[in-house]
């Protein structure tokens, strides 16, 4: 049971690492978790200043 439809175009996805439709594009809806997140531009750039924000408040500390 590893076939997944798709929510948007009800095409069966084989892949079952896709976060996104193969056909349509749209998101499958999934709880991709962190590393499904990094596959979208978006949210790399995002993930990465909210990384470098944390790395950045916890040197503040260790300075203080
Ligand atoms: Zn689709």
């Amino acid at each position: 049971m590893s076939d997944y439809t798709c929510p948007h175009c009800k095409k069966t996805i084989d892949d079952e690492e896709a976060v996104l439709c193969l056909y349509c594009g749209e998101s499958l809806g999934r709880n991709a978790g962190f590393m499904g997140k990094l596959r979208h531009p978006r949210h790399t750039i995002i993930t990465v200043v909210l990384i470098a924000a944390v790395l950045l408040g916890f040197v503040l500390l260790a300075v203080k």
